[in-house]
């Protein structure tokens, strides 16, 4: 529910994609809010459509239908170069693989530089600079790196190179899609503190995208859960953990130990096939694989309610 809290929500997202075999719903009517300064995780499986929804927010893939609203405007709306500049600007993405979105011929100094050429935001070099070398210096990048190319830095440098991009725009919001991902995981807790730092230092809101839960957990004020282009569940990042409702939430979190006691939980697996996302059926899309499926969920699809507190679940079982 939007509040003057509220800085981003969206309703009703969709986006299909057409292929020769039919309409593939990626992302199929998916409506949350995020508000300032909060970090929603958004986790699931490979493939559910969580990077599509990053990518359908800040208009990396064009949605279907659906607003995305930050702070009052609803960014589908933009159309001229103008506005598409200034969203831009508002709303910037880190990606997974640092090593594939920077230009390999461009070094340290140009990659953070870059953003703020193309949208004309230095007068001059030496503000050029002084930008370039203050944002390397916020993000941990010593400056003797400014002539390194991406190939001659280690991963997590990399992501701080990604990172730096972004945040040169003074963005209000950043997708950050998998960027811990593609990390060795004694550098991926370097990037989720920095994280945290700047998002302290500089107000920011992030919608985390990971598919990896205990990654979420330690970044995450509140978890959106997504199955095959639906988000089936949002909460508290707490109650998530301590109180699942949904029964394909409880089997992702069985794989993972209880995070205040470090005990096993009874592990869940799943059987049944994943059903294609492509013209899917009316009915839970979870159907195929739950072990508490009932006949109406075979032809009811569950709405998202708010089952209390702001615990939001799409399942049957709940009325
Ligand atoms: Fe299982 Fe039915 Fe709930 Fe879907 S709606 S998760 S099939 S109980």
């Amino acid at each position: 529910m939007e509040t003057k809290n509220t800085l981003l929500s969206v309703e009703n997202l969709k986006k299909y994609f057409y292929t020769g075999k039919g309409v593939l719903h990626a992302v199929d009517d998916v409506s949350f809010d995020i508000n300032k300064g909060e970090t929603l995780g958004l986790v699931g499986e490979s493939g559910c459509g969580k990077s599509t929804v990053g990518r359908a927010l800040i208009r990396l893939h064009e949605p279907t239908s659906g607003n995305v609203t930050l702070e009052g405007q609803n960014i589908l709306d933009y159309k001229t170069k103008t506005d598409m500049r200034k969203m831009r600007q508002e709303m910037q993405i880190v990606f997974q693989d640092p090593y594939s979105s920077l230009n390999s011929r461009m070094n340290t100094f140009d990659l953070i530089a870059d953003p703020l050429v193309v949208n004309k935001l230095a007068k001059t070099n030496k503000e050029k600079e002084e930008k370039v070398y203050r944002m390397m210096e916020t993000v941990g990048l010593e400056s003797r790196l400014a002539g390194s190319f991406p190939h001659e830095l280690d991963g997590g440098r990399r992501q701080r190179i990604g990172i730096a991009r972004a945040l040169i725009l003074e963005p209000k919001f950043i997708v950050m899609d998998e960027p811990v991902s593609a990390l060795d995981v004694s550098i991926q807790a370097q990037i989720l503190n920095l994280m945290d730092d700047l998002q302290k230092e500089f107000s920011l809101t992030y919608l985390f995208i990971s598919h990896d839960l205990s990654v979420v957990r330690h970044i995450s004020d509140r978890i959106a859960v997504m199955y095959l282009g639906k988000i089936v569940e949002i909460a508290d990042y707490i109650d998530i953990f301590e109180k699942p409702k949904h029964p394909y939430t409880k089997a992702l979190l069985s794989a993972i130990p209880i995070p205040k006691y470090g005990l096993e939980r009874k592990r869940i697996f799943l059987e049944g096939d994943v059903p294609s996302p492509i013209d899917p059926k009316p009915g839970c899309r979870f159907a195929g694989r739950c072990s508490e499926c009932m006949d109406i969920c075979k032809t009811e699809t569950p709405e998202l309610k708010d089952e209390g507190k702001g615990h939001q679940v799409a399942c049957h079982l709940y009325k």
